[in-house]
């Protein structure tokens, strides 16, 4: 797999995701040509899971990413309640 930080041409449902908003996602593009969105709380932080079930609607990890998908690291914020 390989992994990048665009969320543009995302499919459904995944372009209707919280994910695809936030920080801590990183876009993963298999070689079948799957496309996953990865939490990178996961692993960090028990209540995450690296793969989460999608779209997801409501997350309390979620940190909006200010237009550029997985780019910042800093951790706290959050929206409303997860799944
Ligand atoms: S913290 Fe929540 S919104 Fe952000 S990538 Fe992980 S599951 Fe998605």
């Amino acid at each position: 797999m390989r992994a990048t930080g665009s969320a543009k041409g995302l499919p459904f449902p995944l372009s209707q995701s919280l994910c695809v908003g936030c920080s801590k996602m990183k876009r993963v593009d298999s070689a079948r040509g799957g496309v996953f969105l990865m939490c990178r709380r996961a692993g960090q932080d028990d209540r995450f899971n690296r793969y989460p079930l999608q779209p997801v609607i409501s997350c309390v990890g979620y940190e909006e990413s200010g237009g550029d998908s997985g780019g910042a690291t800093s951790d706290g914020g959050g929206r409303s309640g997860r799944d």
